[in-house]
């Protein structure tokens, strides 16, 4: 894939920059609505539009298009905000609301009465659907289009001022009920709804539809590039006939480019399904390391740096297609491989007793925090006791298992040689402990440090390591694609708990947020919920990468 290569938006921005259009620049604008919490698609759209602002030097408008009341709350609008700084854009001091401009679209919908392009319509929802028509057959023309400007000007404003019930009246743009684009039948473009709004509280008791208020809003703002998913392709030639209505100047007026909405697979991109899972507690919240939310990537470690290398990579589609999750963590592992310092946690401890060394034996072992890196050395204690991986012994193993079995030997890593003498088990049978000796001349510059050996494994030192909690994830859906009932393909084991893995005591005073790699055991990163006593991690990915595999295959 070449990154350089420019996709169709820019083409199109290029195309109108030659033709002297928008002489102010350009200007892009990220629209969401506050009615949930952004996820990995709204990151597509987030780093297509601030994105597109800086490589041509121009500016990028947060908006809120807060204008259906019953479903939004200022905890959206508080969380988008989080969100788009922490993947590490700016709106500087320009952040809008759609509701700031109820006052001028209330008289953009006015100016429409007054060309005769729209009329107060009586008849009901249920009406308006029928006299819509389909598909196939054109709709039928309201038996109130005709009323004159007069009783439309009256009416709209009698509408404001809340003489009529809910639902009892519309305002709809006259146009063309016969349009083979359904969108262009006499659109509804206000009604009455009594609904306590987030910001303007119970000042409106009318409220302009989205189609309405999304292209005067970017007018308004001067934006020159509206760029959306394709869904809003047949609501283009509204887009275009509501500012054509209105005269704004076709120079600098705002053009509505349309790309393919970013689904990934297995992964849930319904604001109404994730808060599903919110509401019936099939997660922990909106920020559970699971979910695709962008606060559930946060807390998950997912670097923003390589959120954005995925977007980018990923490119501007024209037609909708599904991404492997796959890639999405190959842009995750290969940031946090240059980044994550390495450290070693044992998740499930076996005692190790050094026989050969005297009980009070402590000496630190100089590694390097991060390979090829400048991050300088960290210090690893190593002691008479120590804890291994369970999985690293097995007492009847077959030829080809390198790791520690009875009589055989094994390099820890950075550190000795040791050989396993002894298996100590409880009543049970169950192996409880292991007695080895070390061959003292074994470590880095010792005599016997090049001597081979297959097996290398994990290891901390028992009386420093630090317990932690570590939260292991899998996909929160067992399936790719995501069926209807979505709920009956969620993963059981998608979180597993381990309540005392060892970790190395390096990472001690770690602050929430920090990413490490456990050697062998993949990436991880310290969760808001560790306190000064314990440590908490979550795995981020793990350290194989599967999309290395797909790439190299093709
Ligand atoms: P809805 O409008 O149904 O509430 P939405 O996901 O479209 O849901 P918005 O808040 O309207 O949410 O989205 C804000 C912006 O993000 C829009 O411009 C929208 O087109 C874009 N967006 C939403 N989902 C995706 C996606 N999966 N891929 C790319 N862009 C997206
Ligand atoms: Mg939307």
């Amino acid at each position: 894939m070449n990154l350089e290569s420019k996709n169709f938006i820019q083409n199109f921005i290029d195309e109108d920059l030659k033709n002297g259009k928008y002489p102010d620049g350009i200007k892009t604008r990220f629209p969401p609505e506050p009615n949930g919490y952004l996820h990995i698609g709204h990151a597509k759209s987030i780093c297509l539009n601030f994105g597109l602002a800086q490589k041509y030097l121009g500016t990028c408008n947060l908006r809120f298009d807060d204008t259906n009341p019953s479903k939004e709350d200022v905890e959206f609008v508080d969380s988008i905000q989080d969100n788009i700084r922490w993947l590490g854009f700016d709106w500087e001091d320009r952040k809008f609301f759609a509701s700031d401009y109820f006052e001028k679209l209330y008289n953009f919908a006015v100016e429409l009465i007054k060309k005769n392009l729209a009329f107060v319509d009586d008849l009901s929802a249920e009406e308006i659907r029928e006299y819509r028509g389909t598909l196939t057959e054109p709709g039928k023309e309201s038996p109130h289009r005709n009323r004159s400007i007069e009783e439309n000007l009256d009416l709209f404003k009698r509408m404001r001022d809340g003489e009529f019930a809910d639902g009892s009246k519309v305002l709809r743009a006259k146009i063309d009920m016969a349009s083979g684009n359904i969108n262009m039948r006499d659109p509804i473009i206000y009604r009455i709804a009594r609904v306590n709004h987030h910001r303007t509280g119970d000042q409106w008791c009318i409220y302009p539809m989205y189609d309405f208020a999304h292209p005067l809003s970017d007018a308004i703002e001067g934006i020159s590039h509206s760029i959306c998913t394709l869904e809003f392709e047949d609501h283009r030639p509204f887009y275009d006939w509501l500012l054509d209505s209105l005269d704004f100047d076709p120079k600098t007026r705002p053009r509505q480019i349309e790309f393919a909405r970013l689904e990934l697979t297995g992964i849930i991109t319904s604001k109404r399904k994730l808060r599903q899972l919110v509401e019936e507690n099939h997660v922990r919240g909106w920020d559970d390391p699971r979910m695709p939310t962008i606060s559930g990537l946060k807390r998950r470690g997912y670097p923003p740096a390589a959120i954005r290398d995925f977007c980018e990579r990923i490119g501007v589609a024209k037609s909708n297609s599904t991404v492997d999750i796959a890639m999405l963590e190959h842009c995750v592992r290969e940031n946090l491989n240059q980044n994550a310092e390495r450290v070693m946690a044992v998740l499930n401890p076996l005692k190790v007793v050094l026989t050969n060394l005297p009980e009070n034996h402590c000496e630190y072992l100089e590694v390097d925090r991060l390979p090829n890196s400048n991050r300088g050395k960290r210090f690893v204690p190593f002691e008479r006791e120590i804890f291994i991986e369970r999985e690293d012994f097995m007492e009847d193993a077959p030829k080809k298992f390198f790791r520690l079995k009875p009589g055989g030997e094994v390099r820890l890593i950075g550190a000795y040689i040791i050989k396993c003498d002894e298996v100590i088990k409880d009543s049970n049978g169950e192996v409880i402990e292991l007695h080895c000796s070390i061959d003292p001349t074994s470590k880095s510059g010792g005599e016997t440090a090049n001597r081979k050996i297959k097996g290398t494994i994990l290891w901390v030192a028992a009386s420093q390591a630090i317990r932690a909690e570590v939260r292991l994830y899998d996909r929160l859906l067992t399936t790719d694609n995501i069926p209807n009932d979505f709920l009956s393909a969620i993963n059981p084991k998608s979180l597993v708990i381990i309540e005392n893995a060892l970790v190395e005591p390096s990472v001690k005073f770690s602050a929430e947020g920090t990413s490490y790699q456990f050697l062998r055991n993949g990436y991880f990163v310290v969760d808001p919920d560790s306190t000064v006593d314990r440590l908490v991690f979550n795995r981020i990915v793990g350290l194989r990468d599967s999309w290395k595999k797909i790439e190299s295959k093709e």
